[in-house]
């Protein structure tokens, strides 16, 4: 039977749906379209220009009452949409951080989008929670992480949508283990403190505020002159609020954080958290990936004291929003911490041990929210595709293109490193610019449409930041980005 045949088969009540040949032919303009795209991303400015509102303008104000044919949308996604795109997967994007995204990651997140499961709980779609499980015992190996993250000890690994969510639910599992579950039965405990450094990702005082622990219970750390946290200083924060009768309950360390990268010392930070007894969160979602390559392992040094631990493949490990890997040690405490039990979702695989003493996993136990969606595909593609040789080849290149950037910097006296990059995020800034002036230059090149900076404060002075790490970015494009720096500086 041909697609004709079976769309002629189709009850009357189907008549609205897109047919499956319909489909296909619709899927594959779509796909020319997105490898048109890859090719032709470098021609684009980089960041949009249109003004608040100028996108919603050209929209009707109203839904179509009739279905409409879809080479419109098409082109409506050409007029309107592509002037208000900022253009993340450009070679000449070096602002924020990485959000890289790759073919064989696009084809896995339209094959998840294809089967449309709900991967909740190992029944509702075994594969779905299966994939997921060794694919993140893959990156334990991958990235050389303590074994006690694997399934096969009392811990395991999760995908989260976000880092912010990895963050939240580890400080709900350190604000249970605090209170022997009590906060989970009877509700807020005023007196948990959390810690971290006064460079940590806002996500850190998001979740403490989500977790009710309240901003005023969060201490921001100070840090040392590379931007990492002072293992002292947490020590002595620790001690102040013990003896003051407060109870101590979570840290987060950063290994690489996103102002300026800024590696905190995790085992320093860990052996604080262990004689303190506090959990441990370490958030390495910008910089994990580096840990592909055996050279950069030494950002985990000590990662083996930490309860849990997250970095983010979307950022820059080639692969499509969202995917956040996040693992626990203790996997029996982040279930207990979340899980509910409504009669409608009661089933025998789940009985049969939750995942606690060898049975099934049930992810919806291991994150906020209830459904999820079959993000491990992407991942399982990008991994095979590439194979570790490939990634770690990129991740090689990523991080030398960025140290020959800096050794620009430093060479040309009108300008300073504000630090010494460890790995791909390079700060800089006018050596005798005000911040007007500093400013003023981002401004400039950002408004040049060639490529896209963005900035941050560091020792309160406004400091440019060259983040490397998108898919098609070569070294012609970063020499190029230098060149335009230099000339928009001396102009
Ligand atoms: C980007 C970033 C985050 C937030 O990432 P999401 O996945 O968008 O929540 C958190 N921490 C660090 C260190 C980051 O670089």
């Amino acid at each position: 039977m041909t697609d004709a045949d079976y769309d002629d088969l189709m009850p009357n009540a189907m008549k609205y749906h897109m047919s499956a040949e319909a489909f296909r032919e619709h899927g594959y303009a779509m796909i020319d379209w997105i490898a048109k795209y890859m090719q032709a991303v470098e021609t684009y400015p980089v960041m949009s220009s249109v003004k608040p509102g100028d996108v919603r303008a050209n929209l009707p104000a109203q839904p179509p009452q009739h279905g409409e044919p879809f080479e419109q949308m098409l082109r409506d996604v050409d007029e309107i949409i592509m002037p208000g795109i900022t253009h993340w997967q450009s070679p000449n994007f070096f602002g924020f951080f990485p959000a890289n995204v790759s073919g064989p990651s696009i084809l896995g997140d339209l094959l998840a989008s294809g089967l449309g499961v709900q991967g909740m709980l190992w029944a509702t779609s075994p594969a779905c929670t299966e994939l997921e499980t060794h694919v993140l015992d893959w990156l334990v190996d991958m990235l050389d992480l303590p074994e006690r993250f694997k399934s096969t000890t009392a811990g395991g690994g999760v995908i989260q949508d976000t880092a912010s969510s990895s963050t939240l639910c580890a400080l709900l599992a350190a604000r249970e283990r605090a209170t022997s579950f009590d906060v989970n039965e009877h509700g807020a405990d005023r007196k948990l403190i959390a810690y971290c450094s006064n460079q940590a990702h806002s996500s850190v005082e998001k979740a403490v505020k989500i977790a009710g622990l309240g901003r005023a219970n969060l201490r921001l750390i100070e840090v040392d002159e590379s931007f990492a946290m002072r293992p002292q200083a947490l020590a002595e924060a620790i001690a102040r609020d013990a003896a003051a009768g407060l109870t101590p309950c979570f840290v987060c360390a950063t290994v690489g954080t996103t102002s300026s990268n800024g590696l905190d010392p995790v085992r320093a930070i860990g052996e604080v958290c262990k004689r303190n007894n506090i959990y441990l969160h370490v958030d390495a979602a910008m910089s994990g990936t580096a840990a592909l390559c055996p050279e950069f392992r030494y950002i985990h040094d000590g990662l083996e004291l930490a309860d849990s631990y997250c970095f983010n493949p979307h950022k820059w490990m080639f692969t499509n929003f969202d995917c956040d890997c996040f693992y626990v040690a203790d996997r029996a405490a982040l279930i207990k911490t979340l899980s509910v039990q409504p009669e409608y979702l009661k089933n025998k695989a789940s009985e049969s041990g939750g995942g606690e003493s060898g049975g099934v996993f049930d992810y919806r136990d291991w994150h906020i929210p209830l459904g999820r969606r079959f993000r491990a595909l992407k991942l399982w593609f990008v991994i095979r595709h590439y194979g570790i040789e490939g990634l770690q080849s990129h991740i090689r290149e990523h991080v030398k293109l960025s140290q020959e950037f800096a050794s620009w910097v430093e060479a040309d006296d009108r300008f300073e490193l504000v630090v010494q990059p460890p790995l791909t995020l390079v700060c800089f800034r006018l050596s005798r610019g005000s911040d007007e002036m500093n400013q003023q230059l981002l401004d400039d090149l950002n408004r040049s449409g060639k490529l896209f900076l963005t900035h941050t404060k560091l020792d309160d002075k406004l400091t440019l930041r060259f983040s490397i790490g998108a898919t098609y970015t070569e070294r012609r494009h970063v020499e190029q980005a230098w060149a335009l720096i230099q000339q928009t500086a001396s102009a």
